[in-house]
């Protein structure tokens, strides 16, 4: 089995002045291109017995793969879906949050300001690298968490609805020590109808 690298459903100066070109571009090429190598090396080290996509590899890793390839697997798989979330969920779009998303959000933590805040609090506060996720769980229950690295939260079975990269290589250059204002201006390039949209795969009848 092998994956590919998405193309960026934008071009790499879409996101500015909030995420500039050149970060975007080190980000998609150099980064994601990693996280996907590593990963398709690692699954030409096994024999997997029907095809799977990248999602439930890792989701599944501990029952495909031998203890001493897990690791490489979810640093390397959760790299891959996480980056495929976050780019495919952004764009200048400006737009506002709409549809299920945003009700099920204000239902949840009482309006989209507590909401905001919430995920900005995690986001700034995660130690080192990592990401912050809005994620559903298995009874339908919205909720922001942090993880470490690019620990997926589909290994926990939790479904990953928006996705926020807090690693220094999203940012650094453009912001350098200035996480917050980096967290704060997510907001401007993230696209609810993707989100939208990525919710309502998760929702069953
Ligand atoms: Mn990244």
């Amino acid at each position: 089995m092998k994956f590919e690298l998405p193309n960026l459903p934008y071009a790499y100066d879409a996101l500015e002045p909030y995420i500039d070109e050149e970060t975007m571009r080190i980000h998609h090429e150099k980064h994601h291109q990693a996280y996907l190598n590593n990963f398709n090396a690692a699954l030409e080290g096994v024999k997997l017995q029907k095809e799977y996509s990248a999602e439930e590899i890792v989701k599944k890793v501990k029952e495909l793969f031998p203890q001493d390839m897990q690791q490489t697997v979810i640093n390397n798989g959760g790299g891959y879906i996480n980056h495929n979330l976050f780019f495919e969920h952004l764009g200048n779009a400006n737009n506002e949050p709409m549809g299920k998303i945003k009700e099920d959000i204000i239902k949840t933590f009482g309006s989209l300001e507590n909401f905001k805040t919430e995920f900005e609090t995690a986001a700034k506060t995660q130690f080192g690298s990592g990401w912050v996720f809005l994620v559903v769980d298995e009874n339908g229950t919205l909720k922001v968490i942090k993880r470490q690295n690019q620990n997926s939260p589909l290994m926990d079975n939790l479904t990953p609805i928006i996705g926020l990269d807090v690693w220094e290589h999203a940012y650094y250059l453009n912001y350098q020590n200035r996480r917050p204002d980096y967290v704060s201006n997510f907001w401007n390039v993230l696209n609810w109808e993707k989100v939208e949209k990525n919710y309502q795969k998760t929702l069953k009848n």
